[in-house]
């Protein structure tokens, strides 16, 4: 066994590491030989570092060959997930999953948990009682064929090298960092089984990759790794310039999604952005699988399919074989939010002008809507709704966020953290695009 202090110190200085390296210190990470405090380090020096090409494919080789990897050929249809690199407010793959089914994709979709200031699919789906994340390959498999798509945490077999290291980075500052989240993301997707990805790489204040140019060099390097591992791919660079929809918080963003897929329409809150995006990721899934010939006729199948309710439909039977209370998202209004509710109003007129999405994020896990710890319980229960998205006017006095919280929360000092994040202007500022540019 290599010395995993010498490793790290070779990365720290800057040096390619070999593939043989790279591969005896993962299996290190999951046999527990590496302790987490020298995973940590690893992860810092890469962070500062980097990594080539090279490297960062045989670090997702590594991470997929630590566990098991699922097929699923006996499946019929064409398999396609959909991931994000991480956003505030991003509920889209609780919509789109059961979207893509009804347009007749088969979509295992196998997720995170909260990382960083972002919200994980998986905290958001336990916010429905009863439903279990924790399906085995056999139930997986099951309900994938059955519904059409399954929606799972990665089990102790599926990648844990990437388990345990996405939990670390979790806690560590060593998020935002191209090789880490091209290896994790893909050891992933190769694990699950999946013939295709669609990948929706966030962009902005709320993202891990602030500028369009980091983004894109994301998009790029999972593109080329996802190649070298004959996985096609397609990314699409989206705006997280606010959160996405009108919901940051489990069990709200879980309501919201549920509005969505059951088209019904609030007066006051807006969820275009969030549905606007599902239907071009659905799209590109739709098109990368061949179920159409264009990415128009993806869009319009998918249009068609919410709204004529085939997605609700599909939803309620994945809740249902993942043994979710149907009564509660059937009637969400019985999902239970924390009981001190109170609105935050705006102190001037104007236009909002600029949302500061990561720090909405870090004020969520304030609340206890995620980990700061990765022992940290989340509590489903608290979270903001925001009653007004870019680029709209606002009174001064006006609602502009209600939030939920425990009663023991101090509500008045996390107010004073709030206001600077949103920018209320004089004149209107343009809106930054929703979709930048697609990239395959
Ligand atoms: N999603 C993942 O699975 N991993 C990352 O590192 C970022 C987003």
């Amino acid at each position: 066994m290599m010395t995993p202090s010498w490793i790290i110190q070779k990365k720290r200085d800057g040096k390619e590491l070999k593939k043989e390296e790279l591969s005896e210190f993962i299996r290190g990470i999951s046999s527990g030989a590496v302790a987490d405090y020298q995973a940590s380090a690893f992860l810092m020096a890469v962070f500062f570092q980097s990594m080539t090409l090279n490297e960062t494919v045989a670090l997702t080789e590594a991470m997929l060959e630590s566990g098991d990897r699922y097929c699923l050929s006996h499946i019929p249809g064409c398999k396609v997930d959909k991931h994000s690199t991480g956003g505030v407010g991003d509920k889209v793959s609780l919509i789109l999953a059961p979207l893509a089914a009804a347009c007749g994709l088969r979509v295992p979709m196998m997720s995170g948990r909260g990382l960083g200031h972002t919200g994980g699919t998986i905290d958001k789906l336990e916010s429905i009682p009863g439903f279990n994340v924790h399906l085995s390959q056999q139930r997986f498999c099951e309900i994938l064929a059955q519904v059409g798509c399954a929606m799972t945490s990665q089990t102790e077999k599926i990648a844990p090298a990437d388990k345990k290291l996405y939990a670390l980075r979790d806690v560590t500052g060593t998020v935002e960092c191209i090789p880490l989240i091209t290896a994790s993301i893909l050891s992933k997707k190769l694990a699950e089984g999946t013939d295709a990805l669609v990948l929706d790489v966030k962009i902005g204040t709320g993202a891990f990759m602030k500028t369009r140019e980091q983004a894109r060099r994301l998009a790029r390097t999972i593109i080329q790794v996802a190649k070298k591992m004959k996985l096609p791919c397609r990314a699409v660079l989206s705006s997280m310039n606010q959160p996405l929809g009108y919901s940051v918080g489990h069990t709200i963003e879980v309501c919201e999604s549920i509005e969505v897929l059951k088209n019904e329409k609030r007066d006051d809150l807006n969820s275009i952005d969030l549905k606007e995006l599902t239907l071009h990721l659905c799209a590109q899934m739709l098109y990368l699988g061949r179920v159409t010939r264009t990415l128009n006729e993806g869009r319009k199948l998918a249009q068609d399919r919410l709204h004529d309710g085939s997605a609700w439909k599909v939803f309620q039977e994945l809740v249902k074989a993942q043994n979710g209370d149907l009564a509660s998202i059937q009637s969400p209004e019985k999902l239970k939010l924390a009981t001190q509710k109170v609105t935050w109003k705006a102190k001037r007129r104007g236009y909002i002008a600029k949302m500061n999405a990561e720090e909405i994020g870090k004020l969520l896990i304030e609340l206890g809507g995620g980990r700061k710890k990765a022992s940290d319980p989340v509590d489903p229960s608290v979270g903001f709704i925001f009653h007004k998205k870019l680029g709209v006017p606002i009174q001064t006095g006006e609602p502009l966020v209600t939030v939920y919280a425990q009663p023991h929360t101090d509500l008045a000092l996390l107010e004073n953290q709030f206001h600077p994040l949103v920018e209320i202007s004089g004149t209107r500022k343009m809106v930054p695009k929703l979709v930048f540019e697609q990239l395959s």
